[in-house]
């Protein structure tokens, strides 16, 4: 898999997650922090992050090697090596100089208006406003070295 990069530090956490089966293909997993349900049938965790990337997030790792699967054999296809060299094999074609485009009219006269920035008057803040309560820290100049002669 190309992914493996991408889940290297996910993996490292896998031993540190405790499961709890509540049914056959579903489980609880546990860390310190979080309680997340894991689904493989659906191919699902709560975290959402199997859901949205279908790449395997920790608490899914930890399920399939409580079961015995292979990383491998929960994620998508879409992560495998094979599948990459397939998007490519019909090569990308470079792209001409602007010169050489072919535009169309239609296009050509089309006015594209940039977005209006809404600049804040007056220049930046540098000093941060302190809380209710809370203390001016003194700043020293660098050059002289006394507090608070920074305006
Ligand atoms: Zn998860």
């Amino acid at each position: 898999m190309f992914a493996d990069e991408h889940i290297k530090d996910r993996i490292e956490t896998v031993h540190r997650r405790e499961i709890h089966p509540i049914h056959f293909n579903t489980f609880k997993v546990d860390d310190k922090w979080k309680e997340t349900t894991v689904d493989l049938d659906e191919r699902s965790c709560s975290c959402r992050q199997w859901d949205l990337d279908e790449l395997l997030c920790s608490h899914a790792m930890a399920v399939g090697r409580f079961k015995g699967v292979s990383i491998k054999a929960l994620s998508s296809e879409f992560y495998t090596t094979g599948f990459l060299k397939h998007a490519y094999e019909m090569g990308v074609n470079p792209v001409l100089n602007p010169e050489y485009w072919d535009i169309s009219d239609a296009i050509r006269t089309r006015t594209v208006l940039l977005w209006k920035k809404n600049n804040l008057q007056g220049r930046p803040k540098k000093l941060m406003i302190s809380s209710a309560g809370e203390k001016r820290k003194l700043r020293s100049c660098s050059k002289c070295g006394k507090k608070d002669t920074i305006k």
